[in-house]
């Protein structure tokens, strides 16, 4: 394990400068025209630097994603990766690529381009190094995650299924580089309240107002929140009425949701699919779904931190840390097919941010990280 720190180490110059590559491509998730050439890129520095070959999956919404390959066996581990950002057209203007401070910051240096870095040296460094593994790896580079995962997450699903061990290189937690052993699962309803319109002065009995049940809505909806459970229903946004003086036809709400166990997921969407007006004349039309379930942290999920933490201990020298979060990722998507580490990416902050950034030097030890995690899952 000591040879692959060491070579890691000599490319944290040359990492710099892939990194540097890949934020100068600008990949805004919805703009196909330009994740594909993102796509196209890494597909050829894959193969460049690894030998191995890839396969472009097609979406029908968005670019295409990648399916890259290196080594052989009859099963495999699974690196789940994206190169989409949030990040419009045109932001490399205010938020360009510069490295301060041993920092380098740049729109999607952070979330997740780091990653996707780290994990193509982890790679090269055991060709190079000639480490045989027993099962192949698969790295999966996908374009549409920042908008929920849309058309890769099929595609991601059966790669876990089939994998031993599934390392996720979202951005790693807080100024220690913690990585995520636990996620909540993510949902968004839209809610849109049909009423009754009619002239709020001359023929109020005729009305039935959509903003008042929309009102009533929004408490029963509120209630739904159990922070000892983990569970949070926040209704963000509300419209509704077209003036003051007409009993509101239509209301309209978009609610987001957090759970932190698959149980209270089936709980809470079950009160919200099931929704009633109040009113007779009043019609409710709900539509959403929890689409990332949680990702519990489960035995197998602590077993592979254990083995992560012993590797940063003994090889690179420092603590490795675990938290919980309430943001979702593909690991959400993974974790019930197959044991799934996540945060594994860069060290930084600022995912969406304008100051969003890694820490360099932590590039180095989390693709030895990675490596040795490969190395270690591909010999037994
Ligand atoms: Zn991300």
């Amino acid at each position: 394990m000591d040879d692959i720190v060491r070579y890691l180490q000599d490319k944290e110059g040359e990492m710099v400068s892939l990194l540097r590559d890949l934020v100068l491509i600008e990949s805004p998730s919805s703009e196909p025209h330009l994740t594909e050439k993102m796509g196209n890129y890494l597909s050829e520095k894959f193969i460049e630097m690894t030998g191995g070959t890839f396969t472009k999956l097609p979406s029908d919404d968005y670019s295409s994603h990648i399916r890259a390959e290196w080594g052989e066996g009859e099963r495999q581990l699974l690196i789940v990766t994206h190169f989409d950002t949030v990040w419009p057209e045109g932001t490399l203007e205010d938020m360009p690529f510069e490295i301060k401070d041993g920092k380098a910051y740049g729109p999607g240096t952070f979330d997740m381009k780091g990653g996707i870095v780290q994990a193509l040296y982890a790679i090269q460094s055991l060709k190079d190094l000639n480490k045989h593994l027993n099962k192949k790896i698969v790295l999966m580079m996908t374009s549409d995650e920042e908008l929920g995962s849309p058309t890769s997450k099929d595609y991601i699903m059966a790669e876990a299924e089939k994998s031993d061990a599934v390392f996720v290189l979202e951005p790693s937690q807080g100024s220690q580089g913690a990585l995520k052993t636990a996620r909540k699962g993510v949902g968004t309803y839209d809610i849109t309240i049909h009423g009754v319109s009619s002239h709020a002065g001359i023929e109020p009995e005729k009305g039935a107002s959509a903003i008042e049940e929309l009102a009533e809505q929004i408490t029963y909806l509120s209630n739904l929140t159990d922070l000892d459970k983990g569970t949070s229903v926040n209704v963000g946004i509300i419209d509704g009425g077209s003036s003051k003086n007409v009993i509101a036809e239509e209301a309209h709400a978009v609610v987001d949701v957090r759970v932190q166990t698959q149980e209270e997921m089936d709980r809470v969407a079950l009160l919200i699919e099931q929704i009633k007006s109040h009113d007779e004349d009043i019609e409710i039309d709900i539509e959403g779904e929890i689409y990332r379930p949680p990702l519990e942290r489960t035995d197998e999920i602590e077993a592979l931190f254990d083995r992560a933490s012993d590797l940063a201990r003994d090889y690179l020298g420092f603590e490795l840390e675990e938290e919980s979060t309430g943001g979702g990722s593909d690991a959400n998507f993974t974790a019930s097919l197959s044991p799934t580490l996540d945060g594994l990416g860069a060290v930084g902050d600022g995912a969406h941010a304008q100051h969003e950034h890694l820490v360099v030097k932590e590039m180095p030890k989390r693709s030895a990280l990675l490596a040795m995690l490969l190395c270690d899952y591909g010999s037994n």
